[in-house]
């Protein structure tokens, strides 16, 4: 760094947009953008990062750094890049950016001392103590109710401080100290592994991948494979290759396929330490994985979709399993980045290989692979000698007029799951809907019970008897009386998970079920031991919602029942049909893995659809050629790219003057290459008390466009309404 520079603009962690200046003093021949400082701010200490040296501060009183910590703590200069090219591409303040590529462990120093908490008394006695505290105490009876469903323990810091110091002085928990990480849990027996002699395609996609390694240059790779045709093995041994030039790998999967099963496989591959980071674990275990990777001992890295900004130096792969996984892409909290986007970028700037893997990629990756910007290659088999499923239609219409009124189980469904029983075989029942019934409502008057801060109805959850709100958590007893005709007949409509678990056991009385959804999976290990018991035969059918579509591997499951396969269908988003195509295919993908055929029944009441028919034929060709026509004809991404302006705040005329205001801004200073629609609420258009209204804009070119965007919200009056710049928005419905 030249010794002359004398100040430094600095990204505070506070959620301040704008950086502060501080003369550099002693330390100006230290300083460098992306060093991590400390500083003064009125009367506080604040850390933050260097963004940018210079001579000219904006202001004439001057603080002076306090510190520079040491190199560790330093965001790199390849990562200071990327989070410069975030903040303007994402139209993003960069304390933002910072604070989602470095974890919170890490920024704040928590040091990982973690406190392991078990029930001191037994299951019975613990039982004796809830009625009472239930009533006086019911956040320590949650907790003891957790620690009932999670036997092996939990941490302090998951649990309420105050609640579990009161437990403890009535010596009803016992704890004890732990090392931040609970790797011992997830510690289960395994046999190292090989690698498998590739079969022709997987051959030639991985001499593709290890070509571009060796040459040490940026290139994209698509593997387009269906589900079970060694996409996995292909990564592995690219990761191999990695590490035998000396470099490190990155691979990205959705959270929730990211379970004990999953990192077992690496692991029993891979000698060499293995990196974990994702949301569920500790700020003790990212602390203890983050650092690792700074020291260079993890030269693998295993993540979720923030580990796209760990601090891996010489990365030679990064990897994105599932591509086209929404969980990807953060919608609802600014930077709102697609991490395969933001892969791209990132290997671009470190001159890394980037390998893109689905069953189903999404519109976007294909249309590039077709254009020849990223190499395709396609894996038409599956690996094994198992076939993919066959999958038969059944209308829903004829099945409720055979059935003479409604059922979640057409004949076919029901003889599928009944031949299975005695032979051990297992069967998934999918619904993307969880709780009994959807909503509570009057017939006389047509009222339905809605939440009271958010704009969606209540669903009712028999098992405890109350409603509750899938947006704010808000719960309610439910209605005995209709609040506005006074009506005593009140009735439920639409069903969820729940109910087809009562239901199917009024089928089979002695049916052995899981559920897994949202609500069998709030505690922290809960989605593990789901995934173990059903694995392990402890049930016959597993019902649940998306969790169980990404990613499981389950040998013993034989039939899989889609029941509604079409409701997303009906949604006005230009991505409605890619995503019920891409869920099918993945449920359909769970069916016949082991060494018996698979068989999917998909129940619909709109068996003609084509999106229906092209799913069920696993067509994904096909699919893409008549979704991309659709796209082209009226002019979506990826022949354009979308910015969605999310207008929020407790006042709805006032949101929605504003949205008006702004939109009418931006038209005044827009270029004529911009098309900006109307405002109107959005398909939510409530949620915890916030107003929601959008405005969709259609471009050609994200930058510089939203410079101009972040400088006209800069200098508007917003009288108390956010805005939200969502680029690349996943949805234009919600
Ligand atoms: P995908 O990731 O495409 O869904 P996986 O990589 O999980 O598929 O492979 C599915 C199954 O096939 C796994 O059990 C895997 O071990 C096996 N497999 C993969 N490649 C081969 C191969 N070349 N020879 C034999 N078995 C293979
Ligand atoms: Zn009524
Ligand atoms: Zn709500």
């Amino acid at each position: 760094m030249p010794e002359d520079f004398r100040y430094a603009s600095i990204v505070l962690d506070t959620h301040l947009d704008k950086p502060l200046d501080y003369a550099l003093g002693d330390f100006a021949n230290v300083a460098e953008p992306g060093a991590r400082v400390l500083v003064p701010l009125k009367g506080h200490l604040r850390k933050g990062y260097i963004y940018k040296l210079h001579n000219r501060p904006e202001v004439d009183k001057i603080k002076p750094i306090l510190k520079i910590f040491p190199k560790e703590r330093n965001i790199s200069s390849k990562l200071f890049e990327l989070a410069l090219w975030m903040a303007a591409y994402y139209a993003s303040p960069l304390s933002k950016i910072f604070s989602c590529m470095v974890p919170t462990s890490i920024r704040k120093e928590i040091q990982p001392k973690a406190v392991w908490l078990t029930l001191a008394k037994g299951k019975e006695k613990t039982l004796s103590f809830l009625p009472e505290l239930r009533y006086k105490a019911p956040i320590q009876a949650e907790i003891l109710e957790k620690l009932l469903q999670s036997p092996k323990g939990l941490f302090q810091k998951d649990l309420p401080a105050h609640a579990v110091r009161s437990l403890l002085q009535k010596k009803l928990l016992s704890a004890k100290k732990v090392s931040g990480s609970d790797d011992f849990l997830f510690e289960e027996e395994f046999f190292p592994t090989k690698p498998k002699s590739l079969n022709f395609e997987q051959q030639k996609a991985l001499t593709a991948i290890e070509a571009t390694m060796e040459k040490g240059i940026f290139e994209t790779h698509l593997i387009f494979g269906i589900t079970g045709s060694g996409k996995t093995e292909v990564y592995m041994q690219a990761i191999e290759k990695a590490l035998s030039l000396g470099k490190k790998a990155l691979i990205l999967v959705p959270e929730v396929a990211l379970t004990a099963q999953a990192i077992q496989h690496f692991r029993a591959r891979f000698s060499q330490k293995i990196a974990i980071l994702h949301h569920r674990r500790s700020h003790g275990q990212k602390a203890e994985a983050w650092e690792s990777i700074q020291r260079n001992e993890a030269k693998i890295i295993l993540g979720a979709r923030s580990a796209i900004f760990c601090p891996a130096t010489d990365l030679g792969l990064i990897v994105i399993d599932e591509e086209h996984d929404s969980s990807y892409k953060q919608e609802e909290e600014a930077p709102t980045y697609h991490a395969r986007d933001v892969a791209i970028m990132r290997g671009s700037l470190e001159n890394v290989c980037v390998v893109l893997g689905s069953a189903t990629p999404s519109l976007q990756s294909f249309y590039n692979a077709s254009k020849g910007k990223y190499r395709l290659h396609t894996l038409s088999h599956r690996a094994t000698s198992s076939l993919l499923p066959q999958v038969t239609i059944v209308s829903m219409k004829e099945a409720w007029e055979q059935a003479q009124g409604f059922t979640h189980f057409s004949k076919e469904l029901i003889e599928g799951i009944k031949k299975r029983l005695p032979q051990g075989e297992q069967t998934l029942l999918f619904l993307n809907r969880r709780g009994y019934y959807s909503s509570q409502c009057c017939p006389s008057c047509s009222y339905v019970k809605g939440c009271p801060h958010c704009d969606i109805s209540l669903t009712f959850h028999k098992q405890d008897n109350f409603l509750s709100c899938h947006h704010c958590g808000y719960r309610t007893e439910p209605l005995r009386k209709c609040p506005e005709c006074g009506s005593e007949i009140l009735t439920f409509k639409g069903f969820g998970t729940e109910h087809v678990e009562r239901s199917l056991k009024g089928l089979f009385p002695d049916i052995r079920t899981l559920r897994m959804d949202r609500d069998t999976t709030k505690t922290k290990d809960a989605h593990e031991e789901l995934i173990n018991r059903f694995r392990t035969g402890k049930a016959d059918v597993l019902i649940g919602t998306q969790m169980i579509a990404k990613g499981l591997h389950f040998p013993h499951v034989t039939l899989v029942g889609i029941l509604q396969a079409d409701t997303m269908l009906s949604l006005p988003d230009f991505r409605a049909s890619e995503q019920v195509f891409q869920l099918i295919t993945q449920v359909a993908g769970r069916s016949g893995r082991g060494d018996i055929p698979g068989e999917v029944i998909l129940q619909t009441l709109l068996p003609k659809n084509a999106t229906i028919q092209l799913a069920a034929g696993q067509n994904y060709i096909s699919f893409y050629d008549q979704e991309i026509r659709m796209r082209k004809t009226y002019g979506y991404p990826p022949f354009c790219k979308l910015i969605k302006l999310l207008f929020t705040g407790k006042d709805a005329a006032k949101v929605e003057e504003r949205a008006q205001a702004f939109r009418k801004e931006v038209l005044r200073h827009s270029p004529l290459f911009l098309e900006c629609f109307p405002v109107l609420p959005c398909g939510y258009a409530k949620i915890k008390d916030n107003f929601r209204f959008q405005c969709l804009i259609r471009c050609f070119q994200i930058l510089p466009l939203t410079t101009r965007l972040l400088s006209l919200k800069e200098q508007f009056s917003w009288n108390k309404v956010r805005l939200l710049m969502n680029i690349d928005p996943m949805s234009t419905f919600f």
